[in-house]
């Protein structure tokens, strides 16, 4: 993503033929396409509509519904209208909150979500693939040819599982995917705040049904994900369903038919959208059994019902702040996204947060869209300034070493793409595997960090502990999927995967990891301290222990009295329960005991060792 001036050889046009792309915003409430037409970004409309595209698809014999047409099923048919599958995009079976009552029938496909629908099964994948179908339809239909690449966005706080099924299904629906983009970073792109030197942004986005606040510096070219904070149940469904509550109060409403319900829920989508422009609006819908429900509603009464909530769409953006240690007054410009931020209430409470005005002009239900358009419009070659934007990853990316230690290889706010390599040696003599676990996170600790995958290297010839190379490479493409690999050197044996986590992480998830990361800082530095003494005692240990089994005649029955009593001794500290700062302070001190107490015994291996003209193998060892 964004923004690091560079330019991709071989990406120019051709003279005088354009290659159209397209920028989807895929939403979970609504999505769109748009495409840039004559040097501007434009929704492209499907029959008469505005472009919006309700993210429903309606599965009944044989046939697929996608959009509008699809959502007017919902009330007759609820077990094969499929409405925000954005929510299990990349999750596993086990990751269903079962308590959640659904209309949907779950299968699990080995620990994969399936739904049932009147055409069969269908994973998350297969019914989004259905959406982006569409929406490459209508691009068909607006351009008169398919288009030659697509930039989807995602959530700043999709992980690599949510990130890798986005792509599947815009393989499966036939699309080039020529990057996968953050949505806050598509809205700032919108409005053009990657061409400024530099600044502190804060995307609101206030969907159907979540929030999602993202704190993006810029600074050199690049956008750092400074923050992300958010509510992942909370959006304008809630609001449509506090008004619903009141107007059943209102107008004391009670035995409602599922019919009932739905209409009434629709009509409180409708006063609420409409209460934006108006002051007051009324309505008169039937219900069932011939019911007439007449009302009016004002501004002000909707504000009072659903003051709560504002209160509630306010929290993250203070917590975002917080997180990202900024005041408020550091912010250079504030961008709404999402349909639910045309919200008066919401737009009021903002500007009087942050005391300026907030960046509205571009329709926030379509700032992603148009975000999305323009650089896939770059990326496909349309530009003479040809510049790619660069996107960070939002945890650091890293793996177990001995003693559970996180090694990061690439740390959190890399921009990407990036390929970063360490070499690792083996820890045990002798050792003819390796096992790789990729982790992800800021903690030290890998039982504090998120695991990621595992994979094993096998086949490295016996040596010494210490002699292997292994380089383990990490890297992670421009839309943000990691791969890792590694290699043995001195006999090129690789093994790789491709990380495809199993966990969804929501954007609270991420911030508090993030923040736990701060808060543990302190105690973090001592279990690493403590677990490294740990290791470099256990090397000792097992160093010494093979010295005296091939030099045994070397040493003297005292010394190894005390090597004895050194060695149990800290095999007792090992597992003794204790506070981490005087068990690691014991255990170096009896380390260094160990130490000297085998000094005599090294010196008189080494003086063999050069009499037998061997290397210095065993002396490494001591
Ligand atoms: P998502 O990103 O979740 O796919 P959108 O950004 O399209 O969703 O937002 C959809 C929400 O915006 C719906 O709850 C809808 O009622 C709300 N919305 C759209 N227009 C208005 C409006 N004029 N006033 C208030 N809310 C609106
Ligand atoms: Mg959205």
């Amino acid at each position: 993503m964004a923004l690091l001036q560079i330019s991709e050889p071989g990406m120019s046009p051709e003279p005088h033929k354009k290659n159209v792309a397209i920028g989807i915003d895929l939403g979970t409430t609504n999505s769109l396409v748009a495409t840039v037409k004559s040097g501007t970004a434009t929704i492209l409309g499907n029959q008469g509509h505005d472009g919006l595209v309700p993210s429903v698809v309606y599965y009944k014999d044989g046939n697929i519904l996608v959009g509008e047409e699809a959502l007017k099923n919902r009330v007759i048919d609820p077990a094969n209208t499929i409405l925000s599958i954005k929510r299990f995009m990349g999750h596993n079976f086990s990751d269903l909150d079962k308590s959640l009552a659904s209309p949907y029938k779950f299968v699990n496909k080995d620990g994969i979500i399936e739904i049932e629908t009147s055409n069969g099964v269908k994973n998350p994948i297969q019914i989004s693939s259905d959406i982006l179908q569409y929406l490459k339809q209508i691009a068909i239909e607006n351009m008169g040819e398919s288009p030659a690449g697509a930039v989807i966005t995602v959530p700043a706080y999709f992980n690599e599982s949510q990130r890798q099924a986005t792509k599947h299904a815009a393989q499966l629906a036939g699309l080039n995917v020529l990057r996968l983009l953050n949505e806050p970073t598509a809205a700032a792109i919108a409005y053009g705040l990657d061409t400024k030197n530099q600044g502190t942004f804060l995307v609101y986005d206030l969907g159907g049904g979540t929030l999602d606040v993202s704190i993006l510096k810029l600074h050199s070219g690049v956008f750092e994900v400074l923050a992300v904070n958010g509510d992942t149940h909370l959006g304008g469904d809630d609001f449509d369903h506090l008004l619903y509550c009141y107007i059943l109060e209102k107008s004391n409403l009670s035995h409602l038919t599922d019919e009932d319900i739905a209409h009434l829920l629709n009509t409180a989508k409708q006063v609420k959208e409409d209460l934006t422009l108006k002051e007051k609006v009324s309505f008169s819908i039937v219900l069932s059994a011939q019911r007439l429900v007449n009302l009016l509603i004002t501004r002000e009464e909707f504000g009072r019902v659903t003051r709560g909530l504002v209160n509630k769409a306010i929290l993250p953006v203070k917590k975002a702040l917080r997180d990202a240690k900024l005041d408020i007054t550091e912010i250079n410009e504030v961008v709404l996204v999402g349909g639910s931020t045309r919200m008066l209430n919401i737009r009021l409470e903002l500007s009087n947060m942050f005391k300026r005005e907030l960046l509205t002009n571009i329709d926030p239900d379509k700032v992603v869209a148009i975000g999305a358009a323009i650089q896939a419009d770059v990326l496909i070659g349309n530009r003479k300034d040809d510049w790619l934007l660069l996107d960070v990853t939002p945890l650091s990316l890293g793996l177990e070493t001995v003693g559970s230690i996180v090694e990061k290889i690439i740390p959190r706010n890399s921009t990407i793409p990036v390929t970063r390599a360490q070499t690792f040696t083996t820890y045990k003599d002798g050792q003819t595997a390796m096992s790789i676990h990729v982790v992800q996170g800021e903690r030290e600790l890998v039982s504090d960090c998120r695991s990621l995958a595992k994979f094993s290297l096998r086949g490295i010839p016996p040596m010494v502990a210490g002699n292997a190379r292994i380089q383990v490479v990490f890297q992670i493409d421009a839309d943000g999927l990691l791969s890792v690999s590694a290699i043995e050197e001195s006999t090129g044996i690789a093994s790789s995967i491709e990380v495809q986590p199993s966990f969804g992480l929501t954007p609270d998830e991420i911030s508090s990891m993030l923040s736990s990361s701060i808060d543990f800082a302190q105690s973090d530095i001592l279990a690493r301290q403590l677990s490294e003494a740990v290791i470099d005692a256990t090397a000792l240990i097992n160093s010494v222990e093979s010295a005296i089994v091939d030099d045994r005649d070397l040493i003297t029955d005292n010394e190894l009295i005390e090597i004895k009593y050194l060695v149990d001794s800290l095999n007792i500290k090992f597992v003794q329960n204790e506070a981490v700062e005087i068990k690691t302070s014991a255990i170096k001190d009896l380390s260094d005991k160990l130490n000297k107490a085998t000094q005599g015994f090294a010196n008189k291996r080494m003086d063999r060792a050069i009499k037998h003209g061997l290397s210095g193998r065993s002396i490494d060892t001591l």
